[in-house]
Parts: C-alpha cells; structure tokens; sequence
C-alpha cells in the first residue's frame, strides 16, 4: 500500500464527522438466525467510535431472518409475501436486540423504515431528511432497513446496499463503511483461487471493471459484491469514500479506526455531483429512454453541454414533461447518461431531430431550447 493512500485512508477515517453503515444479513445471521454476539460486537465498536463525536447511521438486514428463526418451520420459503411477512415479525426483535445492547453503552436508537416511494417523493425525502438531521442532532443512533411488509417487488430498493447508497445523500455522510461477509474486493474469488489477492484500494471506480470483478454474478437485488461496488460507485459519485471489510472479523470497525490495513478502500470521485442532481438520477426510476446521434453524445459525454432536441434520434416510452429519462448513444457503448426532460414523450416525437429554433414553430411555443439541461443531467448512471 503506498504511504500517500495509507495516510490519506486514515486522514478520512480519523476526520470523519457522520458515518453510514451498512450491515448484511450474511454478516447478522447464522444458521440459527439473528446472531446476538455480531450484533454485540458491533454495537461495542458502534458505540465507542460514537463516543468520539462522530454521527453513526446504521443500515441493518436481519429482520427477515430474526422473523424466520420464530418461524423455523418455514424457513426455506423465499417469495416475496412470505418475506415480508417474516420481516414484520422479525423487525421489531431485531430492533429490540439493538435497543438492548446500545442501551448498555447509554445510546438511544431510533428505528427508520424506508421504502423508494418515499425518497422518490421529493417532500418525503425532505421529511425524512429533517427527521434524520434532529435524530442525529439529539446523538440518537437511527437504525435504517427497507419497509419490507409494504414494499411492492418493483419498488424494492432491491437490497439494503442500493438503500445505504440512498441514505448517503439523505444524511450528508462523509463515508461509508460496507460491511460484508468477505474480506474486502478481491482480484479473482479466493475461494475457487488461492492466488486472488485483496484489492487494497480502487481509486477510481468509475471505470473498475466491477463486472469482471465479480465474475459475471452480476444480479442486482441480491447483496453480493455487485451490489456492494454498484453503491461504492454512487458514494464515489457523491464524494463519499466506501471503505468495504469483513464484519465477520471481530475487531473490524476498531482496526479500521486504528488505521489498519484491511478491506477495501473506494475513493470518492474529484468532481463529486450535488445532493439533487444524485437524488433526481437514483430516486426516481426512468419512464422513458432518449437514444442520441454520436455528435449529440460527444456534446453532452465529453463537453458537459445540455442535450439539443437536433441530437435526438429516438424516443420510447410514454412520459410527460419532468420525467426522468435514460439516454443512450445509438449504437455507442457509453455508460447512459439519465436526466429531467422538459417535452413529453410526444412533444419530442415532434422536435426531435430539429434545430431549437424550429421548436416554437412545431409545438405552438418554445419554453426551453434544450430537451434536458445539463443541470439536470448525470452522467454514467450506475445500474440504469
Ligand atoms: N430488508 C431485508 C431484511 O431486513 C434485507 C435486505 C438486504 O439484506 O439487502 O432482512
């Protein structure tokens, strides 16, 4: 590791004022359910680094399977309904085993169940950010996870790794610490080869190759290292650096404290995007897609410009003005780019392909010479 990357991984460790983390099942649950000594452990560690004056938000799993080990019987069962019907039962122990244990230390937690539908709703979002911002003004401790008894299938955060990406933005953390059941990113899966190393520091993964990184198993919604560097990517974005370890190990949040060498270092990106620009691309789900001619696509990719209505080639799906949309380079291989449109899908149906000044003529009248201002327009949307 050079010493530059050490020092700076311990500069932001040691600075840090508000911190999200993340904790799966894999790392919570054993084959018996809920494992009280992890949760233990962690609020030990929690509640020490608190102590300091650091904000801690905690993204925990578990309540599906504190819910299945009451219903050992059916524990096998994987559909949706069954999910969440366990999660009812098993939010409120999970939630009584942090109580406890944090109670010790003298904290209080406070419970905060999300669902998209209430970050995708600007009002809610701000809400739910007040709510967050005097919890952690009162030095309470809020313990995230997904509203899993009324969140339909597709609008799931997916797993809680899309949802602590969320929950970045929604606080204003200044780093995240993933914890997972592996010992940080590795080159290869340590488990079929002996030679796969530990990647120490990926220090821009915007163009890691995270794909192969994870060997194909690249299924959203289902935890796993994807999902885990899918989130690193939208904190690096949001100028948040991910620090991925094993939660498994016992001491992991102290030696990270410590400034120990482990795990996985994620850099932020140099340019990092606003709170509204980050929220507008991951909260709200795109209703349409723009494909664009090359020429467009190197204005709007590699100049930052606004994306003209003369650039676009095709439209499909039905949306309305201020939708988010995905856009595409026609037969380009660019990362898409999503953004707020200011026509309709039929209103670009008409304009499309025709210079700005034609607008007024073709539509009755010209609000905006661009289809999407480059305000609100990200690019490289992850998972899009
Ligand atoms: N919300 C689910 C639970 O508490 C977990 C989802 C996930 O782990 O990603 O069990």
């Amino acid at each position: 590791m050079s010493k530059s990357f050490n020092e700076k991984r311990m500069k932001v460790l040691a600075n840090a004022g508000r911190v999200v983390i993340k904790v799966g099942s894999a790392v919570l649950t054993s084959d018996d359910g809920l494992d009280l000594r992890v949760v233990n452990r962690l609020a030990d560690q929690i509640a020490l680094i608190h102590d300091r004056g650091v904000d801690i938000i905690l993204v925990s799993s578990g309540a599906v399977a504190a819910g299945c080990q009451v219903l050992s019987s059916c524990r096998a069962k994987s559909d949706l309904v069954f999910k969440q019907a366990a999660s009812a039962i098993g939010q409120s122990r999970l939630m009584h085993a942090y109580d406890e244990v944090f109670s010790r230390y003298k904290k209080v937690t406070a419970q905060v169940l999300l669902t998209r539908e209430d970050l995708n709703n600007r009002e809610r979002f701000i809400n739910a950010r007040n709510t967050m911002i005097q919890l952690l003004g009162w030095r309470v401790i809020p313990i995230v996870n997904e509203n899993d008894t009324v969140a339909v299938q597709e609008l799931k955060f997916g797993d809680n790794d899309a949802l602590a990406a969320l929950v970045l933005n929604l606080v204003e953390a200044d780093l995240f610490i993933n914890l997972t059941s592996a010992d940080g990113v590795f080159s290869d899966n340590p488990l079929e080869n002996p030679q796969a190393e530990r990647i120490e520091c990926i220090e821009d993964i915007g163009i890691a190759p995270i794909e192969n990184m994870c060997k194909g198993k690249t299924r959203q919604g289902s935890g796993g290292m994807y999902s885990k560097l899918l989130a690193a990517r939208k904190a690096a974005q949001l100028g948040v650096p991910t620090l991925i370890l094993s939660g498994r190990d016992r001491f992991c949040l102290e030696r990270a404290f410590e400034g120990q060498n482990f795990g996985t270092w994620i850099d932020p990106c140099s340019k990092a995007i606003s709170s509204r620009k980050f929220w507008l691309a991951y909260n709200l789900e795109p209703s349409g897609e723009i494909e664009i001619d090359k020429g467009a696509a190197r204005a709007v990719f590699e100049k930052g410009k606004s994306l003209l209505p003369a650039g676009i080639v095709s439209v499909s799906g039905e949306f309305g003005k201020g939708a988010l949309v995905r856009i595409t380079e026609k037969g380009g291989s660019r990362k898409p780019a999503v953004g707020l449109t200011n026509y309709s899908s039929s209103e670009l149906g008409m304009i499309l392909g025709k210079k700005s000044s034609e607008i007024e003529k073709l539509l009755g009248q010209c609000l905006y010479p661009e289809a999407v201002h480059r305000d609100n327009l990200l690019l490289e949307a992850v998972g899009l």
